[in-house]
């Protein structure tokens, strides 16, 4: 192994972000130096299952070695050209990007707010060069509960008064609904000046919500039926994690906007996407929108390689599989302690609910109780911890994994 030490100590590295960082996070007390597969080891050399996969952004597994070796070729190659100027990866990588997911084109953004908001300001223009909605008035529909990142129009759409609280004024134009409320989305598509429905297929932030089965199909219909555009974030459920590509392929539909990031690169770079057809993509002009990183050489061969190891090591599949198996086995735990309320999720993005207040402690603790026995996972909201291992995990490692939080579970006291 490569000695990748500077020699610190837990508390020593804890003490510097105290220090020296802005306190916007308040990690779990781990301090973490190096990843590989399903495993991360913190500076003391304590060896750990991920469960949360850096909120599903590395599903093919920390370090996966066919990623950082094309990472390495093209850095030593071409790094960033910006889109001043052609490069020789960009038309590769769009031509594959679009055919995997079968639309027509893309536009290569960073993070995840970043397609985001790409994706809001694609579907106001469509709203007003296609849709004829007089100027300045076109609304956003979204769900109450939402996680969408965290720029100011973002949180504009958000109810959380943690991302909202302090940073007014807000953007206008974002219409919030209650999320698995289809008569609700019906009565907000009566106006004729919403562009778009801005949906996730699972909340995962929220707690990993899972709406009725047929919510998401029936809210596409509403939305074609009123020339509406459902615009998917996709950002944590995309990419093998629910057990399919993508969780709305659940509904078996396709989204008009499909908005992917996280794990699109492995969890290697910031690499995002916002995928449409020709007619909505067509309104992005010349200088209207971009980013001097986005669809760079380093970004554009590392998300192919990501794609590509999707597949050929059949994360979806395994996914669903080892999903079905962990709230089976969860399942069990939940009616043999009336600590954990119930376990939900699709494919390998599963939560399970504390049976205590929504502000106590307890979610935490039990995360405390979990990292000293072996599995990294961390709450959501209050009393929900959320279970998200990478999709490269065996059947014999996720039954391992089952023991620990069984264990941890049954010793817990409150
Ligand atoms: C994480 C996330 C985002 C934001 O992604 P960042 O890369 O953190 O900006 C957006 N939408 C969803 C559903 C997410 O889970």
């Amino acid at each position: 192994m490569k000695d990748l030490s500077n020699n610190l100590t837990s508390e020593q590295a804890i003490a510097l972000e105290d220090k020296h960082g802005a306190h916007n996070y308040h990690p779990l007390p781990v301090v973490l130096k190096k990843g590989e597969g399903v495993f991360v080891w913190d500076v003391e050399g304590n060896k750990y299952y991920d469960f949360l996969s850096a909120y599903s952004a590395v599903n093919q597994g920390h370090c996966n070695p066919r990623i950082v070796a094309k990472l390495v070729e093209q850095a030593q190659t071409l790094t960033l050209t910006s889109r001043a100027f052609y490069n020789d990866t960009l038309g590769v990588y769009e031509k594959f990007v679009t055919e995997y997911f079968g639309f027509d084109k893309v536009l290569p953004m960073n993070t995840g707010a970043e397609a985001v908001e790409t994706a809001i300001k694609l579907a106001r223009k469509w709203g007003y060069e296609k849709k004829g909605i007089p100027k300045n008035q076109a609304k956003i529909v979204v769900c109450e509960n939402n996680f969408h990142g965290r720029t100011v129009t973002i949180i504009s759409a958000s109810n959380d008064p943690v991302a909202t609280d302090g940073f007014g004024p807000f953007t206008p134009g974002l219409i919030s609904i209650e999320y698995n409320n289809i008569s609700a989305l019906k009565e907000a598509l009566e106006d004729n000046d919403v562009a778009a429905f801005l949906v996730e297929p699972i909340q995962g932030e929220a707690g990993v919500y899972v709406p009725e089965d047929n919510y998401i199909s029936e809210a596409y219909n509403l939305c074609k039926s009123k020339n509406v555009l459902f615009v998917a974030d996709e950002v944590q459920t995309g990419i093998a994690r629910t057990g399919k590509m993508l969780a709305v392929d659940y509904s078996g539909i396709k989204p008009d906007v499909l908005i992917l990031g996280k794990a699109i690169s492995g969890g290697v770079l910031p690499v995002s996407a916002v995928l449409a057809s020709s007619e909505i993509m067509s309104v992005m002009t010349p200088g209207v929108h971009g980013s001097t990183f986005g669809g760079n050489p380093l970004a554009n061969v590392v998300a192919m390689e990501a794609l590509k190891v999707v597949k050929d090591e059949a994360l979806e599949e395994n996914a669903m599989r080892l999903g079905e198996l962990f709230r089976l086995e969860m399942n069990k735990i939940v009616e043999s302690t009336n600590l954990v309320k119930l376990v939900r999720g699709k494919g390998l993005l599963n939560a399970i609910i504390i049976n205590d207040d929504e502000d106590s402690t307890t979610a935490w603790d039990i995360c405390m109780k979990l990292k000293d026995n072996g599995l990294l996972a961390k709450p959501t909201h209050g009393n929900i911890i959320r279970f998200a291992p990478p999709l490269v995990m065996t059947e014999k490692q996720i039954m391992e994994c089952v023991g620990i939080i069984s264990k941890t579970l049954t010793e817990f006291n409150k």
